[in-house]
């Protein structure tokens, strides 16, 4: 085996509202990292504002484990911005992230280890569900039909059922903190960086402890997110809808032209006057408020806000 012994690997968790859960993942990384004694270990907990007792669970860790960082933040920014906090703080050579609660399994991580240092042709080892057990049948229908449509108009690959979970080399890592956007779609980027990516699938494990912090519409909101971060087919539909009404208009017009000169002229068809109007109106309406979703994107990235604001860390408390 290639392993280097002075390898260094930064575990990044993402942590909101995961007080009961923490122990439960303490106890399993360790497993994990006595189980690996040529490498050495930094877990990374980013605090994402979370409004139990989730830091004083941290650190207490730190103060029994000095592998054991942090980065508490302001408030909650969301998992998103944990993870690009995680990545940055993180001082490894090669990088996993790995959720709260236990449904990424880190017995994982050795094997993903085991891949990228024997196989030099892959840079990430990344994980996917093979099955949605214990998901709201109406969440998996949804879930399907974003990742067909967000592969159908977006050039970036979103593998369906893809988790966070993922274990990459510092190159990749680099790369992915070069995206300093502040609408981030960690699942995009991931793509987008490029990479040789290798897939492993595992089954859904429901989580240890705690509850989602994922309800149905914040969802189905993150999925807009996602087309709108990586695609720019939505904006072409205007113009689509605009050649498609052009014609339409000139074959109603020669129509009545005909008509008129045929039969004389009179005054009929106000109705479908009206609901011509309406419909036309809609349709201009619909494409004006793609439009505005993509400005205030854009809005919101010319502020060059940050993306976090980090309250404290292990090494300024
Ligand atoms: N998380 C976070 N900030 C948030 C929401 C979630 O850091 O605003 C973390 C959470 O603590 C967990 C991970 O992201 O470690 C995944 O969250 P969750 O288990 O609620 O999502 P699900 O597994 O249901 O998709
Ligand atoms: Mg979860």
């Amino acid at each position: 085996m290639s392993c280097n012994n002075m390898d260094k690997i930064s575990i990044i968790i993402p942590c909101y509202n995961e007080e009961q859960a923490l122990p439960f993942l303490y106890e399993e990384l360790q497993k994990v990292t006595s189980g690996m004694p040529g490498q050495s270990f930094e877990f990374i907990f980013v605090n994402d504002g979370s409004k139990d007792k989730t830091i004083s669970v941290i650190k207490g860790l730190h103060k029994q484990d000095e592998r054991v960082r942090y980065v508490s933040f302001s408030r909650n920014f969301g998992k998103e911005a944990a993870i690009y906090a995680g990545l940055k703080t993180a001082t490894g050579d090669y990088v996993a992230l790995i959720d709260a609660d236990l449904q990424d399994p880190p017995s994982l991580i050795s094997e993903m280890y085991e891949i990228l240092t024997t196989d030099s042709e892959y840079d990430c080892v990344a994980t996917r569900r093979v099955d949605r057990k214990g998901e709201p049948p109406i969440r998996s229908f949804f879930a399907k039909r974003f990742y067909k449509l967000m592969n159908k108009i977006s050039d970036t690959e979103v593998v369906d059922g893809a988790r966070d979970f993922r274990f990459m080399k510092r190159q990749m890592v680099d790369a992915i903190l070069e995206l300093s956007e502040y609408n981030r779609f960690s699942k995009g980027i991931f793509g987008w960086v490029g990479f040789n990516t290798k897939w492993i699938a595992y089954e859904n494990v429901e989580r240890v402890a705690g509850e989602t912090k994922w309800s149905f519409w914040g969802l189905l909101l993150y999925s807009f997110e996602g087309i709108l971060a990586f695609s720019t087919r939505p904006l072409h539909i205007a113009s689509l809808f605009g050649i498609l009404f052009c014609i339409i208009a000139f074959v109603m017009i020669s129509i009545i032209i005909a008509k008129t000169l045929i039969w004389g002229d009179d005054v009929q068809g106000y109705p479908s006057t009206i609901c011509i109007i309406f419909f036309i109106g809609g349709i201009q309406l619909f494409c004006l408020g793609i439009l505005g979703q993509y400005l205030s994107k854009t809005y919101l990235e010319t502020k060059r806000r940050p993306i976090y604001i980090v309250k404290e860390t292990e090494e300024k408390p």
